[in-house]
């Protein structure tokens, strides 16, 4: 492990504080947890300051966080777990500062059938997460002739009344950002990149093509400065025509208000036996091998069951058909990583009604991890106590073995296996 104490590996040859920070490999592991997470509160804060929604006790836990994890600063185990836990709570709050802004702004959305084929036309598809920028270029595309689809992350955007209205936001293209560069390139039109996860085209592929904002850069493409999107119309214009080939729709916006409507029905299903259990199969999705897993679990999961998902993890099953149990669908999809938020209202209402806990209800968390915001919600959940959570497809690399046994013993947190032996020991609780 790389040691930020002395630069060097730490306890190895050029260490200069063997027996100092060869002790810290776990204090290192939970700064490092520490950092990824403010990393994902800092993308939902940055989200919601752009919708003119700030919270000072959020800016202050990123600075003394931030503060906490300089050089010698603390030697105490104990202050940093509590901080990593405090990281969790301050991330429900930048989540829910963010739910407020979009909802303000957009309204709440709405379970909504999304195209998943082309229009005949140009059309400029945009990737990313932030919905201000989608907004601002569905306004000025309208009448232009120019047809706009979603990718990835944006595919929630679709649920919100302020957006779904233009016309022209004609569907979403393709699945999660791993595929950015087989989509894009066999996608005709020009492309905005808002946020991560963003990647860098293959050579003579789409760079041309390719349009970056705010926090986004790629070298070679196009800038686009003060949300004034004329240049990237005026390439979509000049770009050849997406044909007209409808597609299969699928189902978004099962924001918690929409889900909460249907709580008393969720409920009476429960209480009949007509849901057994429910699953949260969802988070970042991934390029390596191994995230199959997360297809197959979704479909080897019982019809008596109802499946919830969010984050572009459910691009891994959300184009099967999983039906409905008396009206209630089998696949609800909450939204955004950031609509975790919903998520957990759901289970609170839940958990409330059958006068419980969350971990009291017949719910599972299946989470696949990638990057800095899944790290943020899974400390989320663990500030909520939520236990028995599976992650994977992997462990997260900066956890050190005794970070992640104190983690496994205090909240029985598991790596996932198998589909199969994972179910089987699920549906045995
Ligand atoms: S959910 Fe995570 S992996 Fe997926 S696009 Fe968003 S940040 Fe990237």
């Amino acid at each position: 492990m790389f040691c930020y104490q002395c630069e060097q590996t730490a306890g190895g040859t050029g260490c200069t504080r063997v027996g100092v920070c060869g002790k810290n490999e776990d204090i290192q592991s939970l700064q490092d947890t520490l950092l990824f997470g403010l990393k994902g509160i800092a993308a939902y804060a940055y989200h919601a300051r752009e919708l003119g929604a700030i919270d000072t006790e959020v800016d202050a836990f990123m600075h003394e966080a931030l503060f906490k994890t300089v050089t010698n600063v603390s030697f105490d185990i104990n202050q940093y777990i509590e901080l990593v836990l405090k990281c969790g709570y301050i991330n429900i709050k930048v989540m829910e500062l963010l739910d407020k802004a979009h909802t303000r702004r957009f309204g709440i959305p709405v379970p909504t059938a999304v195209e998943t084929g082309t229009r005949k036309g140009p059309g400029i598809i945009i990737t990313g997460h932030d919905l201000l920028d989608l907004y601002e270029l569905l306004k000025q595309t309208e009448g232009t002739g120019v047809n706009v689809y979603t990718h990835g992350e944006m595919l929630p955007a679709h649920g919100y009344p302020e957006l779904k209205k233009f016309k022209h936001l004609a569907g979403n293209y393709g699945g999660a950002w791993q595929e950015q560069k087989k989509e894009f390139k066999e996608f005709p039109g020009a492309i905005l990149a808002t946020t991560n996860c963003v990647l860098i085209p293959p050579e003579n592929t789409y760079l041309d093509r390719l349009f970056t904002i705010s926090i986004t850069g790629v070298p070679g493409s196009k800038r686009v400065e003060g949300r004034d999107f004329s240049e990237l119309i005026k390439k979509a214009k000049s770009l050849p025509e997406l044909k007209e080939a409808p597609g299969k729709k699928i189902m978004t916006g099962f924001h918690h208000t929409a889900v909460l409507g249907l709580a008393d029905k969720i409920i009476s299903a429960v209480k009949s036996g007509k849901i057994k259990h429910f699953f949260l199969i969802g988070g970042c999705d991934g390029a390596k091998a191994g995230r199959n897993y997360y297809t197959e679990l979704a479909e080897m999961v019982p019809k008596d069951c109802v499946i919830l998902t969010l984050a572009c993890g459910k691009y891994r099953f959300n184009k099967l058909d999983f039906g409905d149990i008396d009206g209630i669908p089998r696949l609800i999809d909450v939204g955004q990583c950031n609509n975790a938020y919903s998520a957990i209202k759901i289970a609170e209402a839940l958990a409330g009604a059958f006068k419980t806990d969350v971990n009291g209800l017949p719910l599972t968390l299946v989470l696949s991890w990638f990057e800095q915001k899944a790290v943020a919600i899974l400390l989320s959940l663990l500030y909520l106590n939520v236990k028995g959570m599976y992650i994977g497809p992997t462990p997260p690399a900066f956890l050190s073995k005794n970070v992640f046994s104190l983690l496994q013993k205090k909240f029985d947190l598991r790596l996932v296996t198998n589909p199969k032996d994972d179910l089987e020991k699920i549906l045995k609780k």
